[in-house]
């Protein structure tokens, strides 16, 4: 009996739901045992932790991408400044370096007018170390910008200006007879002298430089060729007006390389040395007249 007892106790624990409808429906009733609606309670408290748990983590990771989002937009912003300053930079950059190069040019014009094979010469050994080059960037701030950008406004009218002025005395001192128009020893000077041929005291209206035949010739100043033909004593003979009461006369020659009417510029290689028409060996006669008149090269002609 005692037995029995103790194994139909342990067999009545269980909780009883009634459900009630209403008041014509049946009336519902579950058994369920303590073990089950244990295991469910477990379930849900568990269920709920992990709820907050997740809810929890889902809010920070939340407010770290927002933050991480605000950082990004700022950044952003940051970079489109940088940008910005950097274009500006690179623009101004290029704006001083094509200003460095007009001057550059400018300067070459200059040495080029005055002495075109010096000019050569210095080309020659000069490399630019301009071009290809990385943009570098420095730290900068907006006074940097105000400096460079009132500098180059200042020194834009001043410099166009300059150039201008430049520009029209180079066109100038282009038209000038300055130029050595061979390579040669001086062998007779401009004036009164001896005439090696006719031993008379004679005016010599040039200088004469002498070399080897074949020496090449150079225009002395820009200009347009107005004779290039055998002209008597003067032999093959190349005459260069200058357009500014300015004109040159290259004598003797053994070839002319120009024609009349040949626009030439200054240092443009026209002819060769030469022994023709009077002349006692292969040497270049050169006369510079001014409106006209012979005047001594040696005046002018830049050593
Ligand atoms: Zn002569």
């Amino acid at each position: 009996m005692k037995k029995s007892y103790l194994h139909t106790k342990k067999k009545t624990q269980k909780l009883t739901l009634m459900m009630i409808p209403n008041s014509t429906s049946k009336i519902r009733q579950y058994a369920f045992s303590y073990k089950i609606i244990a295991a469910v309670v477990l379930a849900l408290i568990m269920l709920t932790s992990m709820l907050t748990f997740f809810s929890t983590r889902y809010f920070y990771v939340n407010q770290d991408y927002q933050n991480l989002n605000r950082q990004l937009i700022t950044l952003k912003k940051e970079n489109t400044a940088q940008k910005v300053k950097i274009d500006y930079f690179a623009s101004k950059s290029q704006e001083i370096e094509s200003r460095i190069a007009k001057l550059k040019e400018l300067e070459n014009q200059i040495t080029k007018a005055i002495d075109p094979k010096a000019a050569e010469a210095e080309s020659m050994s000069v490399v630019s170390r301009s071009a290809d080059r990385d943009f570098y960037m420095p730290e900068v701030d907006e006074a940097d910008i105000r400096f460079v950008d009132e500098l180059l406004s200042s020194q834009e009218k001043n410099i166009d200006e300059l150039f201008d002025n430049i520009q029209g005395k180079i066109t100038k001192l282009e038209k000038i007879p300055n130029s050595m128009p061979t390579d040669g020893r001086l062998t007779s000077p401009f004036g009164d002298r001896i005439h090696p041929v006719t031993k008379k005291v004679e005016f010599h209206s040039g200088i004469d430089l002498a070399n080897n035949t074949g020496t090449n010739i150079y225009a002395s100043a820009t200009g347009i060729v107005l004779f290039s033909e055998i002209n008597g004593t003067y032999g093959k003979m190349i005459l260069v007006s200058h357009g500014n009461g300015y004109s040159t006369v290259y004598a003797h020659l053994s070839k002319q390389l120009v024609k009349a009417g040949d626009q030439v510029k200054k240092g443009d290689l026209i002819g060769k040395m030469g022994s023709t028409g009077r002349s006692t060996g292969p040497h270049l006669h050169f006369e510079i007249r001014e409106n006209g008149t012979p005047i001594d090269p040696q005046k002018i002609l830049v050593k």
